[in-house]
């Protein structure tokens, strides 16, 4: 009896419990005899691990990736009516953590790789007088060029702020995610390339005083032990999360990353459809593949979602929506710099193959065998 095959799916828990379940069963049973639950040792640990990986010297764990993304902006002094450069593809939390700081996003395109386009950056700086960060994104596994975001934020006096949550381990020319900030965020939602069972995100500063108050924000804006120095958040990471992700996940990073990029490397030579555009990797990105984005041409893109369904091939889109058409922004509340023409673009035409270090090669195959087989 042939069997139909099961659905190659966009992300695979499951798989990955079966991966490191003694491990992840070992930090568990360890935090439990601890008998410390919440900012500990373990959650210690995990940050000092992360820290060195990263190539930063503090590693401030945190509830999620919008929190640290919110820290990090306040550690940096963005507060009520200052505006922050930003890309209007991303995820919603991008923006959230600017609207939540009460500050005021400013929108520029994207490039053909889908990432902030840096001379629209540079636009919207010598515009705005009044900007007070730079919030780029290293939009789906691709490292956009931190020396060229330092220089910007350089000759701007404009502090960078990179989001990283989709970037971890990624590096520009040779140099990491992070190099070009005082601060920047990652998030460990369980998608991510390190992604914890459950929420959990981090910060991450080479400056001691940024540290310390990133600190203190993520526990009530604590100073001592219930003395409040100033309003914080409760964004506090438990010593289970941190413990997992250390014992389990973050040994395997460089493994799950390197067979990400190896899919992604079947993907770009096996893909052959005149309708299929895969946008480049950015100049000196060495990208670690969160996500892998096509371009469906022709206005065919939910046609050809749905052809690969019917071939039992997941997909998703990455993002259908611009930030800056969300019914959550009122007017007045943001700015837009042009057209956003290339953003329009990947919004109205983007979807995402299934990638994730679980996916066999039998299963990469059906995937391009199905992109490749649909229809003229
Ligand atoms: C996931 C993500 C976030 C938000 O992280 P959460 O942990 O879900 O709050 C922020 N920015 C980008 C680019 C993301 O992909």
């Amino acid at each position: 009896m042939v069997t139909k095959p099961s659905t190659v799916v966009m992300n695979d828990f499951v798989a990955q419990w079966a991966a490191v379940s003694k491990d992840a069963l070992a930090a568990v049973e360890r935090v439990g005899q601890s008998g410390w639950l919440v900012l500990g040792r373990e959650v210690d640990a995990f940050e000092r691990a992360l820290a060195e990986r990263c190539g930063a010297r503090h590693c401030v764990g945190v509830a999620n990736g919008l929190d640290a993304l919110e820290i990090a902006l306040r550690c940096l002094g963005v507060g009520r009516g200052d505006k922050v450069v930003t890309t209007p593809l991303s995820a919603f939390a991008t923006t959230l953590a600017v609207l939540r700081v009460g500050a005021v996003p400013v929108f520029v395109d994207v490039d053909d790789s889908g990432l902030m386009e840096l001379g629209g950056a540079q636009r919207a700086l010598e515009r705005h007088r009044d900007v007070k960060a730079i919030l780029p994104v290293h939009l789906f596994g691709h490292a956009l060029d931190v020396t060229a975001l330092e220089a910007l934020g350089k000759a701007h006096s404009v502090p960078v702020i990179e989001d990283a949550a989709q970037a971890i381990l990624a590096r520009s020319n040779g140099r990491p995610v992070g190099a070009a900030s005082r601060a920047w965020a990652t998030s460990f939602y369980p998608t991510k390339n390190l992604g914890a069972f459950g929420d959990a995100g981090a910060l991450f500063t080479d400056d001691d005083a940024v540290a310390q108050r990133a600190r203190s924000l993520r526990d009530y804006g604590q100073t001592a032990k219930y003395v409040h120095s100033e309003l914080g958040l409760n964004s506090r990471l438990d010593e289970l999360q941190a413990a997992m992700m250390r014992s389990a996940l973050l040994p395997r990073l460089d493994a799950f990353t390197k067979r990400r990029a190896e899919i992604a490397r079947r993907y770009v030579e096996g893909l052959a459809h005149r309708a299929l555009v895969v946008p480049p990797t950015p100049k000196g990105s060495q990208s670690v593949f969160h996500l892998f984005p096509v371009l469906v041409g022709g206005g065919r893109r939910a046609e050809f979602m749905a052809h690969l369904k019917e071939r039992g091939v997941a997909s998703g889109i990455h993002y259908p929506l611009l930030i800056s058409d969300q019914a959550a922004l009122t007017a007045g509340t943001f700015h837009v710099e042009g057209e956003l023409s290339q953003a329009k673009r990947f919004a109205r035409d983007e979807v995402s193959l299934p990638l994730h270090p679980f996916l066999s090669d039998d299963e990469v195959a059906r995937v391009v065998d199905a992109c490749n087989e649909f229809p003229s």
